[in-house]
């Protein structure tokens, strides 16, 4: 039976689990024993996901800025389904920066917060150009002065096309990190900080997005399948089924 329960984190604070304790990988662990967890982790998702990269479709540094930019509360098949006419009307920076906003809307309407959204990738495709001189910036800095551009897509940017480390943080990330008792944080930004420092930066991207694909396949958010979970000895929480 999966039971919706509160579990506790680091900090011992009531979280939103919803699984039993797993006895034998107990929470919390000091910081090297969750490193050498982490690595162990890896090694098995390597295994499961050996070719992990983002879902979203894209040819360049620019596409995938605006891919992720429209990845925002909805799926990426959804972006998937509506980016090739965008990219076919507005190839790069300079021909989306002076599009007709309405006419943006209309083709990126079924990823939803259309009206945000268009906005955004206009802005930021000016920004790329005014600021950058056309080139899609590297540099975390340069990337958050974008509109519509947070944290976890810059890391999805500077990861997938500049070989960045990049902790990518996204709702499968989090939810996956926190059961396997690599973090007990809620917050984002702080969950980004626990994995940077247990995670050496040359797989930092690489396990992101082994996580990330985890997380859709197998530690669902409802209902994970412990079962047939290949890191489930490692695991701090386990389904009662
Ligand atoms: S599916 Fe795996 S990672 Fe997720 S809670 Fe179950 S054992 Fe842990």
């Amino acid at each position: 039976m999966y039971r919706y329960e509160p579990c506790y984190t680091a900090t011992n604070k009531p979280s939103c689990y919803n699984l039993d304790r797993n006895p034998a990988a107990p929470y919390p662990h000091s910081m090297t024993e969750r490193a050498d967890k982490l690595q162990k982790i890896y090694k098995v998702l390597k295994g499961l996901y050996p070719k992990a990269a983002t879902f979203l479709v894209h040819r360049n540094p620019y596409e995938l800025m605006v891919a992720v930019i429209l990845s925002a509360r909805t799926t990426d098949d959804q972006v998937n389904r509506v980016t090739p006419k965008l990219f076919k009307d507005y190839p790069n920076p300079p021909s989306l920066m002076k599009a007709d906003v309405k006419k943006v809307e209309r083709i990126i309407f079924p990823t939803g917060f259309y009206k945000t959204k268009a906005r955004n990738i206009i802005g930021a495709a000016a920004g790329v150009v005014e600021k950058f001189g056309g080139t899609v910036p590297q540099s975390m800095t340069e990337l958050l002065s974008l509109p519509g551009v947070g944290r976890k897509s810059a890391n999805v940017i500077r990861g997938h096309c500049f070989d960045k480390p990049a902790v990518i943080v996204d709702t499968h990330f989090s939810r996956v990190v926190r059961r396997l008792g690599l973090s007990g944080e809620e917050d984002p930004g702080r969950i980004e900080k626990d994995i940077v420092s247990l995670c050496p930066e040359d797989i930092q991207t690489d396990f992101s997005m082994m996580v990330n694909i985890h997380g859709r396949r197998i530690c669902t958010a409802r209902k994970p399948d412990c079962s047939r979970c290949p890191v489930s000895s490692l695991c701090s929480f386990l389904c009662n089924d």
